[in-house]
């Protein structure tokens, strides 16, 4: 069924992000500043790959839960036409600033619209751990197999979690202290 739904992540002006070897980005940033200050949080969702999981056939509400904390950490979500041909959602993440969600408004189940929202919050978390200036992949590990090629690392990262809307969640929840805690120390 999930054939059907394709997501990319648009990178706008971050260059040279498309030509970079993503084993290079992950090499150069083997631990953010982000990855530190989430990384208890990250232990115990990693912990728990494989064991019970709260998933989007589970409770396909946690969409808005996840939207209304985006909406404070000034992600912004419009329906309309994504910015690549074909997709049903992208995120574009500004350079210095938080980015924008565009999904497609077409008929899906509550469960599918889940994963959908959960998928492109894994790329504000990313763009969150690359400080804003690049899209990092924040270290979800995955039960599910990879022996399907993604297009980076940041794909493969969010199609492979994108049915764990409760540690996207948690995740989020971090990174709106995180972002409180360093607008403050930049005042
Ligand atoms: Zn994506």
């Amino acid at each position: 069924m999930f054939k059907l739904i394709r997501f990319i992540l648009y990178i706008s002006i971050i260059l040279p992000f498309a030509s970079l070897n993503n084993n290079a980005i992950y090499a150069l940033e083997s631990q953010t500043k982000f990855e530190k200050f989430v990384k208890l949080n990250l232990d115990l969702i990693n912990a728990s790959v494989g064991s019970f999981q709260v998933t989007c056939d589970d409770h396909p509400g946690l969409a808005t839960d996840i939207l209304s904390l985006g909406k404070k950490l000034g992600v912004e979500v419009a329906s309309g036409q994504p910015l690549l041909p074909g997709k049903d959602a992208t995120y574009e993440a500004f350079r210095g600033r938080i980015g924008k969600i565009i999904f497609k408004e077409r008929p899906m189940t509550p469960e599918v619209f889940c994963q959908l929202i959960t998928h492109e919050f894994i790329h504000v978390l990313q763009h969150l751990n690359g400080d804003l200036k690049a899209v990092i992949p924040i270290g979800l590990q995955s039960s599910k197999s990879t022996f399907k090629q993604y297009t980076s690392l940041q794909e493969q990262e969010a199609y492979l979690n994108q049915n764990r809307p409760k540690a996207v969640l948690v995740l989020l929840l971090r990174a709106l202290e995180y972002q409180k805690l360093n607008q403050n120390t930049n005042q």
